[in-house]
């Protein structure tokens, strides 16, 4: 076991704060990475404050990290000391259920063992990237692709992956009217990703304060959500609506703007129930569906893609001792468009 300093949050109400965690000796399939970037995601909000429940505390939260290999067990053959390398939303699985061996580990049958606030094969609770190494099976780790920092790479292994993996499932590409809803974390990977694939992106925001910015990343369309014109002349109109939007919507009321056949697609994860008037699905034959994060085949994928296409998120990078704060403006929709935490700034 190897102490690593982490910060952590000790309750739904206390700030985080530094603390010490053990990581586990690298076992023969085992790599030890060296941190040296984690994004902040939504979710680590909606898990350490005990949104979406079942918390054990004290827990370091980080599900996009980015790092160099620092040792690596003997029988390791995909990674080597100096790679670098990300790790997401997971870091183990069953592999043998059906899910596992279509390579979408996210729906494995037995559940898959999360980055942090899982229970880890030898009975440990995982612990995140907020913290200065991490030993994963070697499976569960990605490459990162020459062409990108790994500050900017860092966002792809959760916004990136979580938005792209539903993209590609419903088809996103030329002739697809494609809408985002929200332009946070996801929502601006989500803009970047779609109209890469050739897309008619829309984005569906608040207000109109980030129309440059949705635009420049590719948007074709910007409109208000707080603006109900946007509601009457948006009807009938997309196949695709991606919402990721963290809080509760008025599902109805973007449903009414999907044409028929249509998919409004969940990924935000607010902890209230939604109401779907059943009116708003048969009436054009929509549906609606949600989708979690992406397997490690695609979310390899969607690192290879963001490096072809020069897509790379919009970060601002924080030292760790800023954390609460950045969660704050995370809260508050005044984040453009990830913090990313400087993983040096843990080791001293
Ligand atoms: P984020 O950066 O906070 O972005 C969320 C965006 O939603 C905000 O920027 C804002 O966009 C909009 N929004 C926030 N509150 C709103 C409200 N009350 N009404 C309307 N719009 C609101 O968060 P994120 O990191 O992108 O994560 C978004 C959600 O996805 C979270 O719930 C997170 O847990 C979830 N998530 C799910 C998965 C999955 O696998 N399904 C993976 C990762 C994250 P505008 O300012 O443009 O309105
Ligand atoms: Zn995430
Ligand atoms: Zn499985």
């Amino acid at each position: 076991m190897h102490d690593v300093h982490a910060y952590a949050a000790f309750s739904a109400t206390d700030p985080l704060g530094p603390l010490t965690i053990s990581r586990r000796e690298v076992g023969p399939h085992d790599i030890l990475i060296d941190i040296k970037y984690c994004g902040v995601c939504h979710s680590d909000i909606h898990h350490v404050r005990g949104d979406w429940g079942g918390v054990t505390y004290p827990v370091a939260p980080g599900h996009e990290i980015a790092g160099v290999v620092a040792a690596v067990g003997d029988e390791v053959t995909r990674h080597a000391v100096g790679d670098r390398v990300g790790v997401g939303c997971m870091v183990d699985s069953c592999r043998t259920c059906p899910s596992c061996q279509k390579g979408e580990e996210q729906y494995c049958h037995h559940g898959a063992t999360m980055t942090y606030g899982s229970v880890d094969r030898d009975g440990e609770l995982t612990h995140g990237g907020y913290s200065t190494h991490l030993v994963v099976p070697e499976d569960f780790a990605v490459r990162i692709p020459d062409g990108l920092d790994l500050s900017v790479a860092a966002p792809i292994l959760c916004a990136g992956i979580t938005t792209y993996s539903p993209l590609r499932h419903w088809g996103a590409g030329p002739g697809k009217k494609v809408a985002i809803v929200g332009m946070g974390g996801l929502g601006h990977m989500a803009v970047q990703l779609a109209h890469a694939m050739g897309a008619e992106v829309t984005v569906l925001s608040q207000t109109l304060n980030k129309m440059q910015d949705g635009l420049s990343l590719g948007a074709d369309h910007y409109h208000a959500t707080s603006d109900p014109e946007t509601f009457k002349k948006l009807v009938n109109t997309f196949d695709l609506i991606l919402n990721t939007v963290s809080a509760r919507l008025d599902l109805n009321a973007y449903l009414s703007l999907l044409a028929v056949d249509g998919t409004l697609v969940n990924v935000g994860a607010p902890s209230e129930p939604l109401a779907v008037q059943v009116f708003s699905l048969l009436m054009k034959r929509r549906s609606f569906a949600g989708s979690l994060i992406g397997g490690i085949r695609e979310t390899q994928e969607v690192l290879d893609f963001c490096a072809e296409h020069g897509i790379a998120p919009r970060i601002e990078l924080i030292p760790a001792q800023k954390i609460n704060e950045a969660f704050e403006r995370v809260l508050a929709s005044d984040v453009r468009y990830r913090f990313v935490i400087d993983i040096s700034t843990l080791k001293k």
